[in-house]
């Protein structure tokens, strides 16, 4: 800006150079502006925000999502009776967990899987759970730029994951997004974690396959599978069969396959087994496809699949039920005055941990 034409509003008087700072003329804000910014605030009606999900609504629908991802008391009122109205509208996509160490390949797999459904026509959500944010306060699955190619599929939908305390808080919201992307009509939902705390079997209990990453060569611990995973899977997948890596990955695969005749398998009716495939190719993806289809249509005729689901939804009820109580104990104040002292008493081996308990859930009750 040249000195020649610039005029401050004001100045003090006699000011030299040294002055680096002016006052400006003012800008009168727009009342029409105003009134615009203020109505983008304005609160969706329980029927509106139905409206927009049923009617795929992409602002309306990620805007449910975070009202189900709140923990606000308001928030989770209005979320369950949206969440009441569409119920009748869900169930019916295809879910599907993932899971596998860091590295196995998951967001490279999720993505040429989930673009080779889109290009079948179909539409695809992807959700996670990743709990690591709240026990290492990082995330493992969350900090990377991820499934770029994905997300630029008008068919897909990606939700990091949400955060909310407690695995079971994510867990509640992870489930009520489920129903929300079915009642969007997303034909496969995608839901990927990674193996922290009790994450895989939190995952399993909300979908109806499950499919396990593994890499070539090396056995379980050194792939850093947690005991019992394997045992969870529907379908076990030695990604990275590709370039030099294919014999390997051949070995490996015949290796799970020979372990897996000892196992029980997760799902009646369905034999699970080891394919090797390359998410970097593309290779065996397709392959991998037709498998669900082949799941879904066997568990069907059987009725494994509708009976998994009644299951999964009851259990839903009682870890509601835990969870609740827990929280109302912890919250109650009365609770929290006495903790303190009850926790001191029970440390210096003046109170058994049972009459500790007793005392507390006296306090708790007495006060209902
Ligand atoms: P995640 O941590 O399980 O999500 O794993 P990523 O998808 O981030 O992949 C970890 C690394 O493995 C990346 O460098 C990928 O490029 C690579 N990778 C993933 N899938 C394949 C594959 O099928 N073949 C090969 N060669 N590399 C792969």
């Amino acid at each position: 800006m040249s000195n020649k034409t610039y005029k401050p509003e004001w100045q003090p008087e006699n000011a030299g150079k040294e002055y680096a700072s002016f006052v400006m003329p003012g800008v009168e804000i727009n009342p029409t502006v105003k009134k615009t910014y203020k109505a983008k605030k304005v609160k969706l009606t329980v029927d509106e925000y139905v409206k927009g999900v049923l009617e795929q609504n992409i602002t309306i629908f990620s805007k449910t999502i975070t009202l189900i991802e709140s923990n606000s008391e308001e928030h989770i009122k209005i979320g369950q009776e949206v969440l009441k109205k569409i119920l009748p509208y869900t169930g019916k996509s295809v879910r599907i967990g993932i899971t596998g160490s860091p590295g196995a390949g998951k967001s490279t797999f999720i993505e040429a899987f989930g673009t080779y459904l889109c290009k079948q026509g179909l539409k695809i959500a992807v959700l996670a759970i990743d709990p690591s944010s709240t026990i290492t306060k990082g995330s493992i699955l969350g900090d990377k730029t991820r499934m770029e190619m994905l997300s630029r599929e008008p068919n897909a939908f990606i939700r990091p994951s949400p955060s909310g305390g407690a695995l079971g808080g994510v867990t509640r919201k992870t489930r009520e997004t489920i129903l929300l992307c079915e009642a969007a009509e997303y034909d496969v939902i995608l839901i990927e974690t990674v193996g922290v705390g009790q994450s895989e079997v939190t995952v399993r209990s909300m979908v109806d396959f499950f499919m396990l990453l593994l890499i070539p060569g090396s056995g379980d611990e050194l792939q850093g599978i947690k005991k019992g995973v394997v045992e969870l899977a529907d379908l076990l997948i030695v990604n990275k069969a590709d370039g030099t890596n294919v014999e390997k990955a051949k070995v490996t695969c015949h290796q799970y396959s020979m372990a897996l005749n000892m196992l029980q398998p997760a799902t009646q009716g369905w034999k699970t087994h080891a394919v090797t495939a390359s998410a970097l190719t593309g290779k065996g993806i397709p392959e991998i496809w037709t498998e669900i289809n082949r799941f879904v249509d066997t568990t069907k005729r059987l009725g494994v699949f509708d009976q998994r689901r009644r299951q999964q939804t009851l259990e839903w009820v009682y870890t509601i039920i835990e969870e609740e109580l827990r929280k109302r104990f912890f919250n109650n104040p009365d609770i929290s005055a006495v903790l303190p002292e009850i926790e001191k008493n029970v440390l210096s081996g003046e109170l058994t941990p049972t009459n500790a308990v007793n005392q507390l859930l006296n306090i708790f009750f007495k006060n209902q």
